[in-house]
This record gives structure tokens, sequence and C-alpha cells, in this order.
């Protein structure tokens, strides 16, 4: 990777030089070097498990222009593998035994599991919760770096990650964890008010989907249930695996829908809070989405709506959408409400991810910034 950068440069300066900015005979033959070299410098990234997540991370690779998608893989010939085919993602298989009915389908096999991740300079592990973990013998045995989901306890990478909290301490990791949505949502903002009043304590409740939109078997369909019932529910813990000083609780329960998951936030601060300087705090961060009162929406349902007619891939919504006129300060309490958006905030972050473990961006703020630009995310505040 270093010597093609170098080999990248040095061709980079003699077009220069060579021809100035006008080009000459051999304008073509250097150029032709500058982009293979530019395609070789991309990051290729696999994607092992190209489902809920998987499929939302490989579109977000592949818009990336430092990063390419060098292979996703499927288990079985459903629709996302044709969705894979139509993108153009090179298909591999996790069972090789397989490969006659794939392509008795009409969806060729390039090869294995193995053979994608012998491919990549990253892989990004989505498979289902539990399995992520008994791929990282493959991926130690191929000496790759590699990063997984929040299904995944935090021990399978002994590092837990978010952009906008420890950037600096994944670069050049060879395994990260991406937290779940949820810790993703909660940690975003918690450590935006942790830099500016200090933290005494959150309590957050979580108010989560039953299942994504496509999970036809699961439920609730007419329940309220408490997931789980003890307190505290694995949330807390799990956001002290980023932010380990902060003082947490949380509650969970599921309900029955499939949009979003919904967020009942207490924060005591250590210093006296003001609701505008919040606003501000949300309104300048880069993965902080306002819902301003006068968009008129108070539901998970309207948001999603929102994503969806303002042309939003897949209609989501990258950013926690936190509700203006739910936003409360008194003294040292601070109380508002946010959506998460469960199959969408943690694909920039895991985007990212790559970049840091990789280690060709150093900085937090310019990743974040090529990511969500390379998405075109427009935050939803700036939309009404
Ligand atoms: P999913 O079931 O939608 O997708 C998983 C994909 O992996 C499927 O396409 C499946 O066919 C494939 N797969 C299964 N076994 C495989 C194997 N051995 N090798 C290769 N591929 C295999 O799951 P998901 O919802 O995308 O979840 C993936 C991970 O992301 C989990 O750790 C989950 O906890 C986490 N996560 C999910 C959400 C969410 O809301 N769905 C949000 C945040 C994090």
């Amino acid at each position: 990777m270093v010597f093609e950068k170098i080999f990248f440069y040095f061709f980079s300066g003699l077009g220069f030089f060579k021809n100035g900015w006008k080009g000459s005979h051999d304008f073509i033959p250097i150029t032709f070097l500058y982009t293979t070299t530019m395609y070789d410098c991309m990051i290729k990234v696999a994607i092992n498990g190209y489902g809920t997540i998987g499929k939302r991370v490989a579109d977000a690779v592949a818009a990336q222009k430092d990063m390419k998608v060098v292979g996703v893989s499927k288990t079985r010939p459903n629709a996302e593998a044709f969705v894979a085919k139509q993108r153009g993602y090179p298909l591999y298989i996790a069972d090789l035994s397989k490969k006659a009915a794939f392509e008795k389908a009409g969806l060729s096999v390039v090869g294995s599991v193995e053979d994608m991740c012998k491919a990549a300079d990253v892989i990004v592990d989505a498979t289902p919760s539990d399995v992520g973990a008994t791929n990282k013998q493959l991926y130690e045995r191929l000496g790759k770096k590699a990063l997984w989901q929040g299904g995944e306890e935090h021990e399978i990478a002994g590092f837990s990650f978010n952009s906008s909290c420890n950037y600096k301490d994944a670069i050049g990791r060879q395994f990260v964890r991406v937290v779940s949505c949820n810790t993703t949502g909660l940690c975003r903002i918690i450590n935006e008010i942790d830099k500016e009043y200090g933290v005494s304590h959150v309590h957050a409740i979580m108010i989560r989907r039953g299942s994504d939109p496509g999970e036809i078997k699961k439920g609730p369909i007419d329940a309220v249930v408490l997931d789980p019932v003890t307190v505290p529910s694995h949330h807390g813990p799990d956001v002290l695996t980023v932010l380990p000083h902060i003082s947490i609780t949380t509650m969970a329960m599921i309900v029955p829908t499939t949009m979003m998951h919904m967020h009942a936030i207490q924060i005591t601060t250590k210093k006296t809070v003001s609701r505008d300087r919040v606003i501000d705090l949300i309104k300048n961060h880069p993965r902080l989405g306002l819902v301003k009162k006068t968009l008129g929406i108070k539901s998970t349902a309207e948001l999603k709506e929102f994503a969806m007619d303002l042309g939003r891939q897949r209609s989501d919504l990258w950013e926690n959408c936190i509700f203006e006129e739910s936003i409360y300060a008194n003294k040292n309490e601070l109380c508002f409400f946010q959506a998460i958006h469960q199959e969408a905030d943690v694909v920039v972050e895991n985007i990212d991810a790559i970049r840091a473990m990789v280690g060709l961006e150093k900085d937090a703020s310019r990743s974040i910034m090529t990511t969500n630009g390379a998405l075109g995310l427009n935050l939803i505040q700036n939309n009404h």
C-alpha cells in the first residue's frame, strides 16, 4: 500500500512537471498509470454477510473514493443476492457445495468466503450475531484486518468503536468492533454533552423496534415486551466499552414496530446546562440530527416517510434524530427524545472504522466528512 502510494505521487508529479496542466504526447500513458495506480491505492473491502447491515455497508463503501468492494458473501440465493448482482458486486458463498444452486438461479459465484477474504485489505463481518465470532480464526490465519458489528461481544476485537468518540484509538488496529445501533446513538450524544458540561449520570430508556422490516418471523405483534425485564439492559455496559468513564443506567423494551428505536434520555450534568447551547452542539455535530418544531414530526413513522420523500437511499437516517421540542434543560438536568434508525446509523461508522484501521486518514473529522460527503448526508435539520 505504501509503495503504491509513492508510485501514485511519483507519477502524479511527473505528469505535472512533464506536461503542465494542458498535457502533451505522453499524457495518456501517464494518465493510465495514474488511474490504475489510484485504483490500486483504494482500500479493498470484502463484506462477509450481505444482509441488512452488509448490503448498506457495501453501498457505502462503493460510494467512497478511497475504497472499493472486492466481494460480498451470501449463504443462499435470495433476493439480496440478486441485488448484489445488480450492483455488480462479486458474489462469494459460505458453502461452496451450494454453488450449483446459486448458478441455477442465475447468480455466478466467484469463489468461497476464504477466497474473498484473501482479496481484501479489510473484511467487514456483517454475519448474524454470534456467527461473526466463528470467523475470527479465518481472519487471523489470513492475517487480515477485520471489523465486526455490535451483535458480537466487545472481547472479539478487544476494541469497540465510535467515530466521534475514539477514532484515533482505532488507527492501525487489526480488529475492531463497531458498537450496535442503540449504543452508537447513545455514544454520539453523551460524548458531546460530556465534552461541554461533564456528565455525572445518564439514565436512558430504549423503546426498540421488534424487528427489521424484512424479518417476517419476528415479533411481537401485540405486546410491549420488557427486553430484558432486569435493569440495566446491556446498552449501558456497552456504552462503557467506548466511553468507560461514563456513569449510565439503561432500561429497554421492544414494541410492535419495524421503523426505528426511540430513546428517552435524561442526563445529569456537572455544570449547568443551557438548552440553546445543546441545540447548537447538535446542529454543529456531523452525525446528530435535529427534528425542528417546524417539521411537525412526532413519530418514527413520519421520520421514515420524510427520509423517503427526501430521496435518501433505502430511506436511511444515518444521523441521530433528536426532537428539538423535547429538549428540556433545567440546572443540571437535560432530557430529550431521540429516534435511531437501527439499520443505518452504524453504516457510516463502519466506513470510518475501515479508514482508521488502514491508517490512511488520521483525523476523525476528515474521515467523517469524507464518509458523509460521499453518501450525500445532508443532516435532517438542513432540510426544513
Ligand atoms: P442479517 O440476518 O440481516 O444479515 C446477515 C447476513 O449474513 C445474511 O445475508 C446471511 O445470509 C449472511 N450469513 C449468515 N451466515 C453466514 C456465514 N456463515 N457466512 C457468510 N454470511 C452469512 O443480519 P443483520 O441485521 O445485518 O446483522 C448483522 C450484524 O449487525 C449483527 O451482529 C447485528 O447484531 C448487527 N447489527 C444489526 C442491526 C440491525 O438493526 N439489523 C443494527 C446494528 C447492528
